[in-house]
């Protein structure tokens, strides 16, 4: 019999439950349950996190690449987009963003 295997509250050997998830240690006599719930819950939270971290990145490497040159590192790639600042009869504005530096500008019209 391994160390944790007794329930925290009356002492009682906790037998394992399969759950949905995960099993869970049990205690016959109290019904008390090991909380390995809340360590499924953070690793989800974790994978979370990752996934945001990759979506953030990818719109950034689909962009078109330019031969604009930085001002800050002299580097000849940029990467580039137009936004449209007002709707309607304004001209859209150009946004460089460096592909070795990261520095960002915008091309005035
Ligand atoms: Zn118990
Ligand atoms: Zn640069």
């Amino acid at each position: 019999m391994s160390i944790g295997l007794f329930c925290p509250k009356c002492g009682s050997i906790l037998a394992p439950k399969e759950g949905p998830r995960s099993v869970k240690m049990t205690c016959t006599k109290c019904n008390f349950i090991s909380k390995d719930k809340e360590d499924i819950k953070i690793q989800e939270k974790g994978e979370k996190v990752k996934k945001i971290e990759i979506l953030d990145k990818d719109p950034m490497t689909t962009y078109p690449k330019t031969d604009e040159e930085c001002a800050k590192c002299s580097n000849r790639k940029a990467y580039f987009w137009t936004v449209q600042t007002r709707a309607g009869d304004e001209a859209e504005t150009r946004f460089f963003e460096c592909t070795k530096c990261k520095h960002r500008w915008r091309e005035y019209c």
